[in-house]
Formats: C-alpha cells, structure tokens, sequence
C-alpha cells in the first residue's frame, strides 16, 4: 500500500484493506529499520506517550512496543486492521500498554503538547509530508521525536517514466535534501535520514505479497478491479525493479525544538 495514491484510488477501500489484511506489512520496511530509528530516540521511559499514525495492522508497532518503554497507540482509518492489531497485541502479551484506535491522521484525538514519540512509517503520503509534520508537531512535546518514512528521490534528475509515475501518484516525492529542509522549517532539529535497504521492499513487502496475492484472486475470482488492483501492483513491482537505483523509502527522524 505504499502507493495508495490517484491511480489506485479508483481501487474501492474495503477491497485494498481487505486484501493488506492478509499481510504483516503494509508498506516496505523492516524490524531490523524499526530499530535503527529508534536508535536515535533517548529519553522514553514508562511514562511516555508514543503514537504509531498510519499503523496498519501493527507489525512496526509490535517491535517498536518490544523495544521501547511507554504506552503505545497505534492509529489507523480501517477498523478491520485495527482488530487485527490488537489481537497481535493480546497474543504477544502487549495490550497492558499497546492498544489499536480507529482514527484518521487529519484529526488526532491526543492532547496538545502531550506526546513524547510520533512514529509513522509508509503512511504520512495520505495526509503529506509537510502537512503532516507541521500539524503533527502540535501533539508533540518539546523535546520530542518524529520518526517517519516516506519515499524519495535519490537523485536529482531521473528517467522520465519514473518521474512521471511516481508525480502522478504522489506530487510530494522529492529529494532528500528537500524533505530535511522541510523537517528543519516545520521546527524539527532533523536528527537522522536513513535509506531503507533494498530488502525492505523486496524481502519484507513483495515477497509476502505473492502469496496474498494468490489467495486473493482466488477468493475474488473474476472480479474485474481485483484483477486490477493486482495488475497495478505487479507493475509498480516491475518499476521498482527496474528504477530503484533513483527512489525509495527514507526514514526521517527529528527532534521537537
Ligand atoms: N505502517 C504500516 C502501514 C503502512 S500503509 C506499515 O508500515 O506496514 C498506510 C496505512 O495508512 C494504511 O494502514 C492505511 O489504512 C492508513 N491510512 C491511510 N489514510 C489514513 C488516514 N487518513 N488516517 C489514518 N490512517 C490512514
């Protein structure tokens, strides 16, 4: 779901979550990534607040949950991977302190000020990188962290059918050093920026796609826009293979000034 984007907005919702239901990831990344950014993160103890915006069905949230301190909400439009993520948090023993709420990341239901942590990984596109880190902020206390991926060019000039379909589908993507310009005057401190290895699309966000994609198309047998949706996605697939030397997923973290 990394490109929930204009072209697969023709895609009815229920479907794209029903069919991302069946996978632990709903964008590229990895637990080693996870911890990697929270390895810039200091200061958590059991009293912090940390929210997990665009959570999907919880897999980043778990390993955050396993290696961090604090309480954890994680924050999602679907209700269907929001029950998910709280069974996954119940069997792994985490629900004392980790728990799933239906919301949308446009209208936060936190206090003002009152967060030590914002996490959010493949999922800040659906509101904009700048909006999201502007309004964010006003959750966040000072002193506090963002920790977001998003994708982004690598390079500054790029083959024109890459450019184009990435333009169409997200007019935010840009340089690196443009999105830490953008933390830095949205009144972070950009603390970090990593690029997500290779194996965090392939291993972590294809791969597993294969076999949801089967049970899918069975499941939907002769459903046109099922057909669709799995042709689109064998096609960013394709390009992504094909461009990855020039985009890809970099995580952002910054500090609350
Ligand atoms: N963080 C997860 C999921 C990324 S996919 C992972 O890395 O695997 C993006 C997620 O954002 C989806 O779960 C989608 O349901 C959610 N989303 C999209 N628009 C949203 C909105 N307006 N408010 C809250 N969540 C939203």
């Amino acid at each position: 779901m990394n490109n929930d984007n204009n072209t697969s907005y023709e895609f009815d919702a229920n479907l794209i979550c029903d069919f991302f239901l069946n996978t632990e990831r709903q964008g590229p990344g990895s637990p080693e990534v996870t911890l990697k950014a929270l390895s810039f993160i200091d200061n958590l103890t059991d009293n912090s607040l940390i929210v997990d915006i665009g959570c999907g069905t919880g897999g980043q949230t778990m390993v955050l949950a396993r290696n961090a301190p604090g309480t954890i909400t994680g924050l999602d439009f679907f209700s269907g991977f929001i029950d998910k993520f709280n069974n996954n948090a119940r069997k792994l023993n985490l629900y004392d302190r980790v728990k799933g709420i239906v919301g949308s990341m446009d209208n936060l239901p936190f206090e003002k000020e009152s967060l030590n942590l914002i996490w959010s990984e493949g999922a800040i596109y659906n509101i904009g990188f700048e909006r999201g880190l502007t309004e964010w902020r006003t959750f966040l206390r000072t002193g506090g962290y963002i920790a977001v991926s998003e994708i982004s060019w690598f390079t500054d000039e790029r083959p024109a059918e890459i450019h184009d379909f990435w333009l169409e589908g997200y007019s935010e993507i840009d340089t690196i050093p443009h999105k830490v310009t953008q933390m830095q005057k949205a009144g972070y401190i950009p603390v970090a920026t990593f690029i997500l290895p290779e194996n965090c699309w392939t291993e972590h966000y294809y791969l597993p796609l294969v076999k949801t994609r089967k049970i899918f198309l069975d499941k939907y047998a002769g459903n046109k826009m099922v057909e669709k949706l799995v042709e689109f996605q064998l096609h960013e697939e394709k390009l992504y293979n094909k461009y990855k030397a020039f985009y890809g997923y970099v995580f952002y973290i910054g500090k609350k000034i």
